[in-house]
């Protein structure tokens, strides 16, 4: 929790909290209150990690993860401002600064190279927020084929019916649809079932511990089976060793992003990054011609 500022700026020497449960909820609610009070919108931005397809070492696109600097207190992670977002439902107009940019940076990347962009639980259970998203991509001129949005299982959970709707539309405008975090909280295989999603996301608790623990390696490589079944893609997240990159490979896990390769970069940084994949790809494949 980045929020540890918080503290300093109160009063000084007077013991402010009196336990760590009440230091989270002051906490909490003061993120709530800034959200509020302040005007975020340029104090937001987005970092980008590269996703790379295992087989060739490709970067094939990169996923946007929302960063925000408040004045007041510093970095404060996703994991905190974005439910604090849902809660204060500010939630819909921060979705559309963060996608805003979002598309910007898709006009600058390579065409080849796709974006993906996380959707929360009240965005997609929102059909203006998801009609207001299909405009501004009409809007920007991009290819919607180049855009794919990652939903978790926790947003099918409140309101299934308005879920399944709004995904449809999304897939019927071209943009693909990921399920994030997948094996965590509330997976359930009749939603892979019941929605038409184009990946599965491996969360990260298995996939860090895939070279260590038995169990996380056989639920990794059921996973990348199933999608091989389903004839969808696979992407393992929380990749940190070449050891995992390459057991994950050999189990057919088609796509994964991680530490090992990237931690998320400014745009300019993400592209050059690319860059050298390719360039690393060719002077491989010209030495083995
Ligand atoms: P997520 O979508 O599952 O994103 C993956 C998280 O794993 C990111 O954390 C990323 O920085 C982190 N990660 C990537 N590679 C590694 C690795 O090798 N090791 C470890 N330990 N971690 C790795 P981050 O950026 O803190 O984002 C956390 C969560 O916040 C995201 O989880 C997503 O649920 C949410 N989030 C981020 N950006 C947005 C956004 O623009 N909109 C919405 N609605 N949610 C967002
Ligand atoms: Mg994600
Ligand atoms: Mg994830
Ligand atoms: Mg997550």
């Amino acid at each position: 929790f980045a929020l540890y500022q918080v503290k300093s700026k109160r009063s000084s020497g007077v013991e402010f909290f009196s336990s760590d449960h009440e230091k989270i909820l002051t906490q909490r609610h003061l993120i709530e209150l800034e959200l509020q009070a302040n005007d975020f919108a340029s104090e937001l931005k987005l970092d980008y990690q590269p996703i790379i397809e295992l087989k060739s070492g490709r970067v094939v696109g990169y996923e946007a993860l929302a960063r925000w600097d408040s004045a007041r207190f510093g970095r404060i992670s996703p994991e905190a401002f974005i439910p604090a977002a849902e809660r204060t439902a500010v939630i819909g107009r921060m979705t559309r600064i963060l996608f805003a940019q979002a598309l910007e940076a898709l006009a600058i990347m390579p065409k080849h190279l796709r974006l993906s962009f996380n959707l929360s639980a009240r965005d997609i259970c929102d059909h203006e927020t998801s009609m207001a998203l299909l405009a501004m991509i009409t809007r920007s001129g991009v290819d919607p084929r180049r855009i794919e949005f990652e939903i978790t299982e926790t947003a099918l959970l409140s309101d299934f019916d308005t879920a399944d709707q709004v995904i449809s539309m999304l897939r019927a405008a071209g943009i693909s649809i990921a399920l994030d975090d997948f094996g965590t909280g509330f997976s359930s295989l009749s939603h892979i079932h019941r929605l038409a999603f184009d990946k599965l996301k491996i969360d990260k608790g298995f996939v860090m511990n895939f070279d260590r623990d038995a169990r996380c390696m056989s639920i990794t490589r059921s996973v990348a089976n199933l999608c091989q079944n389903l004839g969808i893609a696979s992407v393992a997240e929380g990749v940190e060793s070449e050891e995992i990159a390459d057991g994950l490979k050999a189990i057919g896990v088609r796509l994964a992003q991680g530490y090992y390769f990237s931690r998320p970069l400014p745009l300019e940084l993400a592209i050059d990054y690319a860059a050298r994949c390719e360039s690393a790809v060719s002077a491989r494949n010209s030495l083995s011609a």
